[in-house]
């Protein structure tokens, strides 16, 4: 195994690209070790900076901004995927260490190429074609190679749901979106899962247990997470070595989020994956031994893998919203209210502008079973959300 000098006053220099949520609380795992993390990003209000040692101000979508940022640090890595591949290529030539591998976050970041991954591997994932724009796949439609109901997604920049359209009536062919596209056959879906998988770069590999999402119908976010899922013992295990297998054949190193159906007739479909701690992962922090953040860095300092069992019987999470009609600086509301509710964590990621349905923060929420998590869940709901100062 690759050793890391560790003294306490760690000097390994460990950067990230892009300082978000995720980021932060990379940073706050960080802290235990007193490993000091170093951020790039554009703005010093993001969530990570208060809480890194160093903050550089550049563009991580800039070639020259993520080369010079690479030339500081021993290790690299990303809490977001859209990053400039090339300056890590680049770095990753003149030896720097890259977790997630450039060569992997290049095709992990395009829907296409990444569905083309799982087909030509063998992963069970939805049948899909892909379309250069909206023209070429009313002409399908027209011609009758494709039919309805189908679901879009743009192949690059699909965040957060924003990329993603369901086609289910011919009136719904003109809210295409004109860009290159993966059109998939819409899935029958019975529940939506997550596995977050650990890998360092000795190999060892670790995979947290299902989580089970619920989605706001609105925003499409996820709202409401409930681990463990309410799924076989079998399901689980088979969407464990799944998840691992895809882990290994993408050789990643670090964290690999997969986002799974489990279709009406009980077979399970890769959706898509992230490189990287992922929203499915947050209720690990109060949860687990090892929290996906801590687990992150182990994987990408190639350090021994942390324990990914429960420590609770089971545990909620929810994500903490903007308003429907928040537009401006932060506030929040009900804030003391949840604080006064057991067995609840309330992590708040301090952006200073609130817009609807942004990611502002989430709650988890443990208890000594599954139906008890879901019934404290049902009472947080919507307690605790952003709005904008009046
Ligand atoms: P994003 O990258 O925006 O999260 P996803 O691929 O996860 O995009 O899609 C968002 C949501 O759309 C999914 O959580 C699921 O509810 C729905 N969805 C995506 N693909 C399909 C599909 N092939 N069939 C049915 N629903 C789908």
């Amino acid at each position: 195994m690759q050793e890391s000098s560790f003294s306490g006053k760690t000097s390994t220099r460990v950067g990230v690209l892009g300082a978000g949520q995720l980021g932060k609380m990379m940073a706050l795992a960080a802290g235990d070790w007193h490993l000091p993390l170093h951020f790039l990003d554009q703005d010093p209000d993001m969530p990570a900076v208060r809480f890194g040692a160093e903050f550089t101000r550049g563009n991580f979508n800039n070639y020259d901004d993520v080369y010079r940022f690479g030339k500081t640090v021993d290790v690299l890595t990303i809490e977001i995927e859209h990053v400039n591949v090339e300056a890590l290529k680049q770095l990753a030539a003149e030896g720097l260490p890259i977790h997630p591998a450039p060569e992997v976050l290049e095709m992990i970041k395009d829907k296409g190429t990444q569905k083309l991954f799982y087909r030509e591997k063998g992963f069970p994932t939805s049948s899909f074609e892909l379309y250069p724009d909206a023209k070429a796949i009313k002409t399908a439609v027209k011609t009758g190679l494709l039919s309805l109901p189908f679901v879009q997604k743009s192949r690059s920049e699909g965040y957060d749901g924003k990329g993603v359209q369901l086609v289910k009536t011919a009136e719904d062919l003109d809210k295409l979106m004109d860009t290159p596209s993966v059109v998939e056959d819409m899935v029958s879906i019975d529940k939506e899962l997550a596995v977050i998988i650990a890998r360092n770069p000795s190999g060892e590999i670790r995979s947290y247990q299902p989580v089970e999402m619920s989605f706001h119908p609105e925003a499409n976010l996820v709202e409401f997470l409930l681990c463990p899922a309410d799924i076989s013992e079998q399901i689980a295990l088979q969407a464990e070595a799944l998840s691992k297998h895809l882990a290994e054949a993408m050789q990643i190193t670090g964290l690999l989020a997969v986002e799974l159906f489990l279709d009406n007739e009980g077979k399970l479909l890769i959706n898509e994956v992230a490189p990287r701690p992922h929203n499915s992962g947050h209720h690990t922090i109060e949860s687990c031994h090892t929290s996906q953040f801590e687990q992150h860095l182990r994987a990408i300092l190639n350090w021994p893998l942390g324990d990914t069992g429960l420590k609770v019987p089971a545990a909620a999470m929810l994500n903490i919203l903007g308003a429907a009609d928040a537009l401006g600086e932060t506030s929040y509301r009900g804030v003391q209210e949840v604080l006064a509710m057991p067995a609840t964590a309330i992590h708040l990621y301090g952006k200073t502008s609130v817009k609807p349905y942004r990611k502002m923060g989430h709650l988890t929420v443990t208890a000594e079973s599954r139906e008890a998590v879901i019934a404290k869940a049902r009472l947080l709901e919507g307690k605790l959300e952003a709005i904008s100062k009046r």
